[in-house]
């Protein structure tokens, strides 16, 4: 008890958990489905992407022009940011700090390059892999989602078979073939980690 800095009333600091894979393989429904574990933050990314339907602003993400993603970078707000298929995605500094140091753990849901950065400026932060069972389940997945044009799809695809090559750098790699497995294997990794405190 207290024994973490001596001040008494400092908490120790929150885990910074990144959970990153390709595209349409799931890791937004993984997300949502631990969205229910006490203390564990999801932080709201901005992207200059549009909102697809039923997205709320501010919830999913904060959507923003490309002036103010860029005036942000240029202030040095993003504690990682990445160009993905073709529009910026960021992870705001502030949101990652004030939560982990009010002790609170935080969830990123980001891209491979987005993993690598956050890995680069925070190694202790936990780095959680979602794998699709296979390429073709993945395409698939794509498909079903309706949400992107066959060429788009295909962009997607080839992305992915370079992304999976970086599992092996992971501290977790999660294959998202039933969902429930999936996601009963995520809240034990994170329930874990809190054990160990
Ligand atoms: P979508 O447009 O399908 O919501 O997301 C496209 C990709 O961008 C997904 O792989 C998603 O995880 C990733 N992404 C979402 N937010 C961020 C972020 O803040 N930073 C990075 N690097 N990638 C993100």
């Amino acid at each position: 008890m207290g024994s973490m800095g001596g001040m008494g009333k400092t908490p120790p600091r929150g885990r910074l958990f990144v959970l990153a894979g390709p595209s349409g393989v799931g890791k937004g429904t993984l997300r949502q489905s631990i969205s229910d574990i006490g203390g564990l933050e999801y932080s709201v990314s901005c992207t200059t992407r549009a909102p697809r339907d039923g997205e709320r602003d501010g919830v999913d993400y904060r959507f923003v022009t490309r002036e103010d993603f860029l005036d942000k970078v240029r202030r040095g707000l993003f504690l990682e940011y990445a160009v993905v298929h073709g529009e910026y995605y960021g992870t705001l500094r502030g949101d990652v700090e004030r939560n982990t140091a009010a002790g609170k753990d935080v969830l990123l849901e980001i891209d491979v390059q987005g993993a690598s950065s956050v890995h680069a400026t925070k190694p202790d932060s936990v780095l959680i892999f979602v794998m699709p069972p296979s390429m073709d389940v993945l395409g698939q997945r794509l498909r079903r989602r309706g949400t992107d044009s066959e060429q788009s799809i295909a962009t997607r695809l080839e992305n992915a078979k370079k992304e999976v090559q970086h599992a092996a750098e992971y501290d977790h790699v999660i294959v998202n073939n039933v969902l429930e497995d999936a996601s009963k294997e995520l809240r034990e990794v994170i329930l874990s980690y809190r054990r160990e405190k």
